[in-house]
């Protein structure tokens, strides 16, 4: 493995003077974005803007051209066809849109929704505010050891009563790789509908929703290289047929008059106003930036480049990672022992190394493992050998000066 990445110079923020030492170590909040995506976001903008699906003039027709293709090319690359494909605006909205639409008339005061403890607040706080509205029970799966969603506490919590499941496919602070296919499995059996939280999986290799066996799968364009202001919903057709659409506006009627209001079928009656095209080409566009890459090829490199970042943190006596090191995480959250994550944060932002502390969108995961927060070092697939190296120099001159 080379000290530096050799997709590195794909990314212009690394060509600015400002940034030429930059080690974005931060890639799970938000991925860096290749210069062929801001170059497509830039081309649209400038050259080719209108309102899709609406004009019936050649630019618009374009703009919907644009939108469709789009619809085509990702709903491919997870595995489903255009019509199971809703934009949103990110995986927040996706999954509050399945909560508000799919679960919420399903809900009684005798029902129940089971969860993990490892959930972002997006995969968790909309079914807390669901199951205090209604009455209904909100069930939380506990880990193993290794952080892994335990899919034997899940089994025994699911009952007839059981509406929905909603887990993360990779958790935002352990990084490990839940065992969604089981989950789904078993919930097959017991006829209830999952929703995976794929923020983080997305970007991690190749995915198949259909192979998975999930209702619904949520990412967001940001988590993939693209640019933040686009994300996804796979929802299984069956279900997109009966939801009823939940946020309300221009685009998704079939006729309205002041005796009511009738839907078109299909995604669209799920993205109301105008879609946000820039940023749909923009995720277009980095999804084709990594089938040009090459699953196999990025994959290899990632899984090398984080067994080096645990190798050297676990040299560090002085780091405690949250949970032991579980192969296939390309990222790492620790204590630095006798340091806030604040502090490590400040300090190594003096080197102009860029990590997240705090408890990432995550207190209940925070609070099972009893910590207040921590230090999250994540990484993409422009950071190299050298990142580490100057993380772990870095780590070592915040922990002689502040512990
Ligand atoms: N779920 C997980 C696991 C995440 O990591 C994130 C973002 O960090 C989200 C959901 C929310 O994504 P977004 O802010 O793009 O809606």
């Amino acid at each position: 493995m080379h000290d530096l990445s050799p997709w590195k110079s794909d990314f212009a923020v690394f060509s600015q003077a400002d940034n030429s030492e930059l080690c974005y170590l931060d890639s799970a909040a938000t991925c860096l974005t290749p210069h062929v995506v801001a170059q497509a976001m830039y081309r649209y903008q400038s050259f080719s803007h209108a309102n899709s699906h609406k004009g019936l003039y050649r630019l618009s027709a374009g703009a919907t051209e644009l939108v469709e293709q789009a619809r085509g090319q990702v709903a491919g690359f997870i595995g489903t066809g255009s019509d199971e494909l809703v934009f949103t605006h990110g995986t927040t909205e996706a999954i509050n849109l399945v909560a508000n639409s799919f679960v919420r008339p399903r809900l009684t005061a005798d029902s129940n929704i089971v969860i993990s403890c490892a959930e972002h607040h997006a995969n968790f706080l909309p079914w807390q505010r669901l199951c205090q509205q209604t009455g209904a029970e909100l069930r939380v799966v506990s880990l193993t050891p290794q952080g892994l969603l335990d899919v034997e506490v899940l089994a025994a919590l699911l009952d007839d009563n059981t509406s929905f499941i909603a887990i993360s496919h990779i958790s935002n602070v352990l990084g490990c790789v839940n065992p969604v296919e089981r989950v789904c499995r078993l919930a097959r059996e017991k006829s209830v509908p999952v929703l995976v939280d794929g923020a983080q999986a997305v970007g991690h290799g190749p995915l198949d929703v259909k192979a998975l066996g999930c209702d619904f799968y949520a990412f967001s364009g940001h988590k993939l290289y693209g640019p933040v202001g686009c994300g996804v919903l796979f929802a299984r057709a069956e279900h997109i047929e009966v939801m009823e659409p939940d946020t309300l506006g221009g685009g998704i009627v079939e006729q309205v008059s002041l005796a009511g209001t009738t839907f078109i079928s299909g995604p669209m009656k799920f993205e109301p106003g105008s879609h946000n095209v820039a940023a749909i080409c923009g995720l277009a566009t980095a999804i084709g930036y990594i089938q040009d890459i090459g699953w196999p090829a990025l994959v290899a490199y990632m899984n090398e480049l984080s067994t080096y970042l645990h190798q050297e943190l676990a040299a560090l006596p002085f780091i405690e990672p949250l949970v032991p090191t579980v192969s296939g995480a390309w990222l790492s959250s620790f204590q630095c022992r006798g340091v806030h994550s604040h502090d490590v944060a400040g300090m190594l932002d003096g080197d102009d190394i860029a990590v997240r502390a705090g408890h990432h969108c995550a207190q209940p995961l925070h609070q099972y493992l009893g910590h207040k927060s921590s230090v999250r070092i994540s990484l993409g697939l422009y950071n190299g050998r050298r990142d580490i190296d100057r993380l772990v120099a870095s780590l070592k001159n915040t922990y002689q000066l502040l512990a």
